[in-house]
C-alpha cells in the first residue's frame, strides 16, 4: 500500500536554511515562490530578460535575477518554465549547479524522455502539486493543502527525498497529502490521463456526443446542456464521493441506462485505442512527435487548435453561457483555465 506523507512526516530544516530558485513565475512557480518565501525560505525568482512575469514577482517582494544568476545563488533550482522551454533553460542554468544542488521538477517529461541530462553530482527530485497554480497558492493561504506527489531521480546527498519532503511542506503539500511517485510513473500517467481521459477523452466524448443528437435533428441547445454542460454537475458528485455518489444521485433510469450502454459506447475497441495512447507514451513515440512538432514551429497543433475553436459547440456554447446565468469561478484565471 501506498504510504501517504504529512506535515509530521517532514523534517523543515531540510529546506529551511537554503536558497531556493524558481525559475518562471507562472502558473506553479508564482505559487511555489510565495508559500516558500511565506514560508521562511529563501527564494529567488529566475526570469529571462525582458520578461513580462518580471512586474508581478517584484509586486509580491520577490527578488528576481536571471536564471543563471538564480541557479548561482541557489541550492535548489525549481524547473518551473513550460515544460518545452526546460531544455534551454537548462543550458543557461546548468554552471550554477554545484555538486550536492538540487535540480527538481514538477513533471517528468524532459528527465525521463533524456530532454535534459544533469550533472551527475547533483540532486533530481520532482514535487508536483495535483493542481494548477493558483490553487496552490489559494490553498496556502487559507490554511488548506494541495495534494502532491514527490519523487527522486539521482540522490547524490542522501537526503533528496527528505528535501523534497520538506518543499512540500513548505509550499503546503503536506498539509493535504504527498505520496511517491517514479518520475517514470508521474510522467507516463500524466500524459496517459490527459490524453486519453482528461482532455482528449473527454473533449471526443462531448463533441460526438454533441454532434449526434444534433445530426439527428435535435436542437444544438440541448445538445449542448445535454453533452457538455452537465458533464461538471456529473464529475463534481464523482469528485466527492466516486462513482458511487453519482450513481445514488442520479435517477434509477439513468443509472440502468448508464451501467447497461456506457460500454457499449465506451467498448473494447476504446480500451484497445487507450492500450495504443499509453504504447506511444511508454515507447516514447508521443514524446518524440511533440519534440518535433515544437521544433516545425507547432504546424499540426496550430491547425487541430484552430478546427477545436472553430467547432461548432463552442459557438453554441459561447451564445448560451452569456444568455443563462449560472456560476462561474470568479478566482479562476484564464491560465488556469487552459491546464491540467
Ligand atoms: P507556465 O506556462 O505558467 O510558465 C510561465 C513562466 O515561464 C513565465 O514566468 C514565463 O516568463 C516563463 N517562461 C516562458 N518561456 C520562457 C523562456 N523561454 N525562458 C525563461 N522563462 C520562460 O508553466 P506552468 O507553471 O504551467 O508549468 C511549469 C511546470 O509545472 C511544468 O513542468 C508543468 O508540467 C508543471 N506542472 C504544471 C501544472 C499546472 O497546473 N500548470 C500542474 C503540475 C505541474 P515570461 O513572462 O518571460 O514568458
Ligand atoms: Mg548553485
Ligand atoms: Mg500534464
Amino acid at each position: 500500500t501506498t504510504t501517504v506523507y504529512y506535515d509530521d512526516d517532514a523534517d523543515r530544516s531540510q529546506i529551511d536554511d537554503e536558497t531556493v530558485a524558481v525559475l518562471g513565475y507562472g502558473s506553479q512557480g508564482h505559487a511555489h515562490a510565495q508559500n516558500l518565501a511565506d514560508s521562511g525560505v529563501d527564494v529567488v525568482v529566475g526570469l529571462r530578460e525582458g520578461s513580462s512575469s518580471r512586474a508581478a514577482a517584484e509586486a509580491d517582494g520577490l527578488a528576481v535575477a536571471t536564471p543563471a544568476e538564480a541557479a548561482e545563488a541557489a541550492d535548489v533550482v525549481s524547473m518551473l518554465v513550460p515544460d518545452t522551454v526546460q531544455p534551454a533553460v537548462f543550458e543557461q542554468i546548468r554552471d550554477g549547479l554545484d555538486a550536492g544542488d538540487t535540480l527538481q521538477f514538477a513533471h517528468g517529461f524532459n528527465i525521463h524522455y533524456n530532454q535534459i541530462q544533469p550533472p551527475a553530482d547533483v540532486n533530481v527530485t520532482m514535487v508536483a502539486p495535483k493542481s494548477p497554480g493558483h490553487l496552490v497558492r489559494r490553498n496556502y493561504e487559507s490554511g488548506e493543502g494541495t495534494p502532491g506527489l514527490i519523487a527522486v531521480y539521482q540522490d547524490e546527498t542522501g537526503t533528496a527525498k527528505e528535501q523534497a519532503l520538506a518543499y512540500a511542506h513548505a509550499i503546503g503539500c503536506t498539509r493535504a497529502g504527498v505520496i511517491q511517485t517514479s518520475f517514470r510513473e508521474e510522467t507516463e500517467t500524466d500524459l496517459f490521463g490527459e490524453q486519453a481521459v482528461l482532455c482528449g477523452g473527454v473533449t471526443a466524448l462531448i463533441k460526438q456526443g454533441y454532434e449526434t443528437l444534433v445530426d439527428a435533428g435535435y436542437s444544438p441547445e440541448m445538445a449542448y446542456f445535454e453533452c457538455l454542460n452537465e458533464m461538471k454537475l456529473i464529475v463534481d458528485l464523482m469528485y466527492e464521493g466516486g462513482l458511487g455518489e453519482m450513481w445514488d444521485s442520479v435517477s434509477d433510469t439513468a443509472e440502468y441506462g448508464g451501467l447497461t450502454q456506457g460500454s457499449v459506447v465506451v467498448d473494447e475497441h476504446a480500451r484497445e485505442n487507450m492500450e495504443q495512447v499509453l504504447e506511444e507514451v511508454q515507447d516514447g513515440t508521443f514524446a518524440r512527435n511533440w519534440i518535433t512538432e515544437n521544433q516545425a514551429g507547432r504546424p499540426s497543433y496550430t491547425q487541430l487548435r484552430h478546427a477545436e475553436k472553430n467547432h461548432e459547440i463552442e459557438e453554441v456554447g459561447a451564445r448560451l453561457r452569456d444568455l443563462f446565468a449560472w456560476a462561474e469561478d470568479e478566482d479562476a484565471t484564464e491560465d488556469d483555465k487552459q491546464r491540467v
